[in-house]
């Protein structure tokens, strides 16, 4: 375990991490699959997310722990193999109780990233509802979060990203294609959506990822192992995911 997070350890109290830990096990399936001593520093990622994030929500409605545990876990789950703790650009999180619209507009959201006010918006009974189906591939928070990823991947220095450059170059330039067969409507496994464009076609692959990864992998292997290699680890590996043996 790093050392930033045996010293963020010794400042959380137990309780805290019980808490956590009791909410990953009622409702994140990938929490509940990994090995015990992979929980721990799991459960210590979702908490140092945590504080470093600012969550608010309407008047009237309040940020739960279980909102606070749940949403952050979606990061942390994505991240898992890649050394990116928290978000430094994207690091408000903006709950809501329903879905929402923006001033001027009639179009209705259950969530976006925005890049101007710097805000994660997240509609809660829908993040919720992502996690309680966990195999239907439709999952808000990892959705929004992968979207994070990039953009913010992209605004960082070259020497001080997240995400693997060639390996990133690579999955555009095979994703391209992908994206192509989607839009002939020539797929038995993407919804639409995922055809929009590049960003969509990574959010939407990271919701199957997680939740339909085998069918992700029999789907399309080499893009399946192509974003093993970017987010350095394998679903299919419940127990250690991020013991990135790929699997043929
Ligand atoms: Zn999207």
């Amino acid at each position: 375990m790093k050392l930033k997070y045996r010293i963020f350890s010794l400042f959380i109290d137990r309780k805290k991490k019980r808490e956590c830990h009791h909410v990953l096990m009622q409702f994140n399936s990938y929490y509940q699959g990994l090995h015990l001593n992979k929980k721990g520093i799991f459960v210590l990622r979702t908490l140092y997310f945590q504080r470093f994030t600012r969550f608010s929500t309407e008047v009237g409605y309040s940020v739960s722990p279980e909102m606070k545990h749940l949403i952050s876990s979606a990061f942390v789950q994505i991240t898992f193999g890649i050394g990116q703790d928290d978000l430094e650009y994207f690091n408000k999180i903006h709950i809501t109780p329903k879905a929402y619209s923006y001033r001027n507009s009639t179009q209705l959201f259950h969530g976006d990233v925005n890049p101007m006010t710097k805000t994660v918006n997240l509609t809660w009974p829908v993040v919720k509802k992502g996690f309680e189906i966990n195999d239907d591939g439709m999952n808000l928070a990892i959705h929004e979060f992968a979207h994070c990823i990039i953009l913010e991947n992209a605004r960082r220095n070259y020497l001080v990203r997240n995400l693997n450059e060639e390996e990133l170059k690579g999955w555009k330039s095979y994703s391209l294609k992908l994206l192509e067969k989607i839009r002939k409507g020539d797929n038995g496994l993407y919804r639409d959506y995922a055809g929009s464009n590049l960003m969509e076609l990574f959010a939407t692959s990271l919701e199957y990822f997680f939740e339909k990864p085998s069918e992700l992998f029999s789907y399309d292997p080499e893009h399946y192992k192509r974003l093993c290699r970017l987010l350095k680890q394998d679903p299919r590996n419940s127990k250690d995911p991020t013991n990135l043996t790929i699997r043929e």
